[in-house]
């Protein structure tokens, strides 16, 4: 990874020493995408919650999502990238199943990239939280 100075950390605090919902990004970290399915009524939420939104209950199972989605809008960030980001980023709102998914698409020419595209899913390695702890993000890339 590299390394630089910050001010702020631009990443969430994802260990369990920090966060209820680590599970999100342990899995990710092994290549699934997944979320929280409300164990009293069903709804499955995006982002993953601790607490349904639906029918107030905080108790939950992990479920998969599907690997696979399709471009619902995006934008492409010339300037002001995060440090350790180099050239044009692509950020996309990516549709997976029913769920709007705020992510980075990698390994794309921005010129190519449109709306309705396939992408699958492609975790992100970004700079270790202060204790040392591997941190990952959501991305796709083009399918
Ligand atoms: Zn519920």
């Amino acid at each position: 990874m590299k390394t630089y100075f910050r001010a702020t950390d631009p990443y969430p605090l994802e260990a369990s020493d920090w966060n209820k919902l680590h599970g999100f990004y342990d899995a990710l970290a092994a290549g699934r995408l997944v979320s929280t399915r409300c164990d009293g009524c069903g709804h499955v939420a995006w982002p993953p919650r601790g607490f349904c939104p639906e029918c107030a209950s905080d108790r939950y199972t992990w479920v998969d999502l599907p690997a696979e989605g399709r471009i619902h809008g995006f934008t492409v960030q010339h300037a002001g990238l995060p440090a350790g980001f180099t050239g044009a980023r692509v950020f996309a709102i990516v549709k997976v199943d029913t769920h709007r998914i705020f992510s980075v698409i990698i390994d794309a020419d921005p010129s190519t990239v449109s709306i309705g595209q396939r992408v699958t899913l492609a975790p992100i390695r970004v700079d270790d939280d202060p204790k040392g702890n591997a941190r990952w993000l959501p991305a796709f890339r083009p399918a």
